[in-house]
């Protein structure tokens, strides 16, 4: 019997699939399966030509998707019969770049098991070096500085590879054959430990071990991580931490903390299944988890909160440390309020001096700044709250390509970017809110550099309606600049939001939308937050919304949310509100004014937001009457909520209002009736889940859909999604939440984007 036919094919496999290992790994499984040909990279990703018997060549093509390597994301693998060319062996070409780029960027991923094998084998050249990476793992997206990705265009440029990582970096069938940020004790960064006056301490000669120490001993130390510098303390260290909070001018927002391993993280907290699968991951995000009320933590950690964040090393760098502690760790970006995380040493010296002991840095430059990820287990699916490291630059997938390259701005707090090309929608890493010139600088350039990394030169502009965010003044800046050939295009806030969590799914729509948010501008020059629409990624038509109240001093009746409780009673009461509560009683004189305020309607801005309505409950209750971080009066109204408590308060529809003044004359009453205030915020919270769900089940029925997205940044409270899901599904609706992108405004730039593409398709 004769041998069978040989056959070849020209293969092509795009996505991410360069810098990760994919030419060995072809490499290797063309020796296993006894296939000749070569294997190269080009602009669109990993070009292969391959020759064997028939049934060897198709377990070939399997396997470049299902064995891929850990970082490879296989998007696409296409196969073409050509002529045998009987090559006798299979070899890795070089790389060629010519034509248009197309390929991707990886994300930035945690330290490798095989790595940190060798990280602790004391027989390893590479034992305790606190950069080892492979092609496996390692920074990505933080040290490239331009494409193609190659050691020139990375931070690592710098460092000239030694003899013994040469011969790695050319070996096919070495973990690091072309790992651009290969390196190691002889020929790659070095770490330090220095002074606030940047002269070099420490006992031991061993920067990790004396960072140890110092933080043992309760001092402050920056550490330059992968995307920029974090402020550790030893999480158990009550003065340490207190210190922390004081220098960092932070007062409650909670800090996140980086446990040794596993067991550290259950003695702090309680993990279910799906949380131990997002805290392993390569992405290494914080993850909120349910504390423990025994969980060893200084106070200040995260004074009143029920939960907290947790993570787990992800560098080398931090294996070490935190293993060196042999505690848990604060680690918290290295800013002082509210401006972006500093990640140049420069930069780090003066920024950081009045708040860290020491510093703990070293030579290898960060490109791009990125902070950690944070995200939320929900019914055993992610929520992410803010998708950056580990996560950008990997593109979201468009349910359809897009026909122009599009930017989206954005909103402003919480801001990302999002450039999109073909079915790739590259959101940014979190830039932070734009309200000073460091976030702006740091968005502009963000995105001038992914319009390089990813040769997108948007033609099509969209921005938030509202004329004062800073991302709008920057889309009309440059139609104003005059860039040749560009269009603008506003999208309301709420339809970019129900966009996102459709884009999230990879949905177009038509569905009921829920948007329950702080503010954003409305169709009508109105502030919006509570609207049940109907959208698709098109068009959007408002159904109901709740009932609008004034803003009393616009941007303070965030800051003060004893002012939204004051227009509320207002609302609620005709114009008549009680004056017998102890939240009057409390604000005294200034509450009398901002009743006259209200009267007079200067400055009072009507807004439908729901965001604004929970603030003013938890004014009412007595939680809280100002807040010194976005959000904070809702997450500790749903913290106090009493989970088995079952009646919920009334509120009535009527035509397109929801009546937001019933739930707080309800709430007065109860406040009257000195029930406990866990008990009012969950009555309050059944009362918000059961007339939202009534709202959408009606615009449901008038439309004949049945598919409810649910999106804002309210829903980050997992009490209300968690509800409102459940009563929509249980009255046989089908409801679409985010999994991919946060569906606060971090998200508004992929729904900018989904919408652009999806109004573009139309109209071409
Ligand atoms: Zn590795
Ligand atoms: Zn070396
Ligand atoms: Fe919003």
């Amino acid at each position: 019997m004769s041998a069978p036919a040989r056959v070849r094919s020209r293969i092509r496999v795009t996505g991410i699939v360069q810098g990760v290992g994919f030419r060995p790994f072809v490499h290797g499984l063309a020796g296993e399966l006894g296939v000749v040909g070569f294997v190269g990279n080009d602009e669109a990703g990993v070009i292969i030509e391959a020759e064997g018997d028939p049934a060897a060549l198709e377990k070939f093509v399997d396997a470049l998707r299902s064995r891929a390597p850990a970082l490879a994301a296989v998007e696409e693998v296409s196969a073409v019969p050509i002529p045998v060319g009987g090559d006798t062996a299979f070899t890795i070409a070089a790389s060629e770049s010519h034509g248009p780029r197309s390929t991707l960027i990886s994300a930035d991923s945690a330290t490798c098991d095989d790595c940190l094998r060798e990280l602790h084998d004391p027989a390893d050249r590479r034992y305790r070096y606190p950069f080892i990476n492979c092609t496996n793992c390692g920074p990505r997206f933080t040290i490239v500085t331009d494409v193609p990705y190659d050691r020139p265009s990375t931070t690592m440029a710098g460092f000239a590879l030694c003899a013994a990582c040469t011969a790695e970096y050319h070996d096919p069938t070495d973990r690091r054959f072309h790992a651009q940020p290969v390196c190691c004790s002889q020929c790659g960064p070095t770490l330090r430990l220095i002074d606030t006056a940047g002269q070099p301490v420490g006992e031991s000669g061993d920067p990790i071990r004396d960072a140890a120490t110092w933080l043992s001993a309760g001092a402050v130390l920056a550490v330059k991580g992968l995307g920029g510098f974090h402020l550790a303390a030893r999480a158990d260290h009550e003065q340490a931490v207190a210190a922390l909070r004081g220098r960092k001018h932070r007062e409650d927002k909670p800090f996140a903390v980086l446990a040794p391993d596993l067991a550290a993280v259950h003695e702090l907290c309680e993990v279910d299944e799906a949380e131990l699968v997002e805290l392993t991951s390569r992405r290494r995000p914080i993850v909120l988890l349910h504390r423990r009320p025994d969980a060893r933590l200084a106070p200040q950690v995260a004074p009143g909160n029920r939960s907290l964040g947790v993570m787990l090393p992800y560098t080398p760098l931090h294996h070490l440390l935190v293993d060196a502690v042999g505690a848990p760790i604060v680690l918290t970006s290295g800013n002082i309020s509210d401006e972006p995380i500093v990640y140049h040493d420069a930069d780090a010296a003066t920024r950081l001096q009045p708040i860290a002991d020491g510093f703990l840095t070293h030579d290898r430059p960060i490109h791009i700044r990125a902070d950690d990820s944070v995200l939320r287990v929900v019914g055993g699916r992610p929520m992410p709250l803010r998708r950056s490291r580990g996560y950008a630059p990997e593109p979201l997938p468009l349910a359809w390509p897009a026909p122009r390259q599009v930017l989206g701005c954005g909103a402003e707090l919480k801001s990302t970017f999002c450039l999109a090309k073909g079915r790739h929608a590259f959101l940014s890493h979190h830039i932070g809110d734009l309200e000073n010139y460091e976030t702006l600088r740091s968005f502009t350039e963000g995105i001038e550099h992914f319009k390089r990394l990813f040769d997108i030169a948007p033609e099509l502009v969209v921005h938030d309606l509202h004329p004062e965010y800073l991302s709008t003044k920057y889309a009309l800046d440059l139609v104003d600049g005059d860039v040749e050939g560009v269009e603008l295009l506003g999208v309301q806030h709420h339809h970019a939001h129900i966009a996102s969590c459709l884009a999230d799914n990879g949905e177009e729509g038509p569905v009921v939308g829920i948007a329950c948010d702080g503010t954003g501008y409305g169709g009508d020059g109105t502030l919006w937050g509570g609207e049940v629409m109907v959208a698709s990624l098109v068009d959007y038509r408002r159904m109901f919304h709740l009932e609008p109240v004034p803003l009393p001093g616009g941007e303070s009746a965030i800051k003060e949310p004893w002012r939204m409780a004051a227009s509320w009673l207002r609302v609620a009461y005709d114009g008549a509100p009680p004056d017998d509560l102890e939240i009057i009683a409390r604000n005294g004189v200034r509450w009398t004014h901002v009743l006259r305020l209200l009267d007079s309607e200067l400055d009072t801005p009507m807004t439908s937001s729901v965001g604004r309505l929970f603030d003013a409950v938890a004014a009412l209750i007595g939680i809280r009457d100002a807040v010194n971080y976005e959000g904070q009066a809702a997450i500790e109204l749903e913290q106090r909520v009493q989970l088995d408590e079952p009646a919920g308060y009334p509120a009535r529809l009527e035509g397109e209002l929801i009546r937001g003044g019933d739930l707080i004359r309800a709430v007065v009453e109860d406040v009257r009736a000195e029930v406990d205030p866990g008990t009012i915020a969950a009555r309050f919270h059944n009362g918000v889940v059961d007339v939202l769900a009534r709202a959408a089940q009606a615009a449901c029925a008038e439309t004949g859909l049945s598919t409810v997205a649910l999106s804002g940044g309210v829903f980050q409270n997992v009490v209300l999604l968690q509800r409102v899901s459940a009563a929509l599904s249980s009255a046989g609706l089908r409801v679409l939440t985010h999994s991919r992108v946060p569906p606060n405004d971090a998200g508004i730039s992929l729904g900018q984007v989904a919408v652009a593409a999806a109004r573009d398709r139309a109209t071409h």
